[in-house]
Parts: C-alpha cells; structure tokens; sequence
C-alpha cells in the first residue's frame, strides 16, 4: 500500500478525535494529545524485518509481525514500535486521562 499524501494527511488532521474510528487511523490527529502531534505508521508483515520491543506490553514484536510505529512529529528520533493492539489500548488510555485532566 503506498503512503498516504500530504493533502491526505492533512485531511485526516483535520477530523475531530472524538469521531476517530475503533481502528487504527494511518494518521492519528494528536492536537488532542498531552506529548504533541505524533504519526501512527503501520508496518505490514513483509516490512516488519527487525525485532523491536513494544513498550505497552515489554514483550518482543518478533520480525514478520506487523505492527504500528508512533513517531513524535517533534522529534522523529524518538519513535516507538508498537504491537498495533498494545498501541490501541495505550491511545485509548491517553486519550481518556488526557481528556479527564482538561476537566
Ligand atoms: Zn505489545
């Protein structure tokens, strides 16, 4: 599947992150989030050559698997690769606290 373009990206920038669908969004809207803007890239199988270790669960996501990479839009070096049901549930919790904390 080839990348998004940037008019794309911007599109989906644009959306509110109350209306984001249950699945992962290629490119999350992260205005909303307390660390900044961050990119959600996913990683197909035939990508996924290295074993990383996922921070939501500390387990190994083992070459082959396909998962997601959260890339800080501040800081690219930073970016973390995530099981994409791990990197779910996290966002959902962020985004829940987050959301709790403006209250
Ligand atoms: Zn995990």
């Amino acid at each position: 599947m080839p990348r998004r373009s940037r008019r794309a990206h911007e599109a989906a920038r644009a959306e509110p992150p109350v209306a984001a669908p249950r699945k992962l969004p290629l490119v999350l809207d992260s205005g909303e989030h307390p660390e900044g803007a961050i990119e959600i890239r996913t990683i197909a199988r035939h990508q996924a050559t290295k074993v990383y270790r996922c921070p939501g669960c500390d387990h190994e996501i083992v070459a082959g698997l396909a998962h997601v990479v959260v890339v800080p839009q501040e800081d690219p070096s930073a970016r973390r690769h995530w099981h994409a049901r791990c990197w779910d549930r996290e966002r959902t919790d962020r985004e829940s606290a987050f959301r709790r904390r403006r209250r």
